[in-house]
């Protein structure tokens, strides 16, 4: 199977957070300049699932030939958790497997250390607690991860998600999706 990519408007910016916490390659901007039609462009040339809050963009994009997803759920959590049904990931979802492989903040990809790699660039404390920590390899970015940053937070949403994903959605989502 293709591995999904997805493109999300500069309203979904938490639920961009989430796809990429779970592994997707997922494009998300909320720089000013960047029109609808640059979305269009990107998720055409890169060949992303358009996500959007915005109807009339959807019917834009659908009209334009371009694959995409309306979202109106109330929160980033239900709306990965119906992705996960559309698109069927929710096995993936619950397994866990591809977690943290890409960087919440801005895509790259994320890589294993050990303490000994970042041991000048996290605080003391953390280093003494944790042996694991994941690197963004973008050279811009570079941010480090560990378990202690927010991780109970981060653990307790994705079972928020699961949970959410165990409930099947009817089937209205093929008023959702153009391709
Ligand atoms: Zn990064």
């Amino acid at each position: 199977m293709k591995s999904l990519k997805f493109l999300c408007d500069a309203m979904l910016g938490k639920t961009a957070r989430w796809l990429r916490i779970l592994g997707f390659d997922t494009f998300y901007t909320a720089a000013p300049h960047v029109t609808d039609d640059d979305l269009l462009k990107i998720a055409k040339r890169e060949d992303r699932i358009l996500l959007t809050k915005d109807k009339s963009f959807f019917q834009k994009a659908r009209r334009d030939g371009v694959v995409s997803v309306y979202l109106d759920r109330p929160s980033a959590s239900e709306e990965v958790a119906e992705l996960a049904e559309l698109y069927e990931f929710k096995e993936k979802l619950i397994s866990g497997a591809n977690n943290f492989s890409r960087c919440p903040a801005c895509n790259g990809i994320l890589q294993v250390v050990s303490r000994e790699v970042v041991n000048d660039r996290v605080p003391l404390g953390s280093l003494e607690n944790f042996d694991e920590f994941w690197v963004c390899q973008t050279r811009t970015c570079g941010k480090i991860y560990w378990k202690g940053h927010h991780w109970d937070n981060i653990t307790k949403e994705l079972e928020k998600i699961r949970n959410i994903s165990r409930i099947k959605y009817l089937k209205d989502e093929h008023n959702r999706i153009s391709e």
